[in-house]
């Protein structure tokens, strides 16, 4: 069973999904890049971090 954890705030969603979700790179054909993460090898996430919430709690 994966191991799924909540994207935490301040990272990518779609990099930290992918990391941590090994079957969506299975999916691809050998030799298949994972554009979604060509994409963002740059540091370029855009919309894709998750906001940080104002930690009010404290
Ligand atoms: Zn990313
Ligand atoms: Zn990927």
């Amino acid at each position: 069973m994966a191991l799924r954890r909540p994207v935490p705030p301040g990272q990518c969603r779609q990099c930290w999904t992918h990391a941590y979700d090994p079957d969506i790179h299975r999916r691809l054909r050998p030799g298949q890049d994972c554009q979604p993460c060509l994409d963002h090898m740059g540091g370029n996430h855009g919309s894709q971090i998750v906001p940080k919430k104002a930690s009010s709690w404290w």
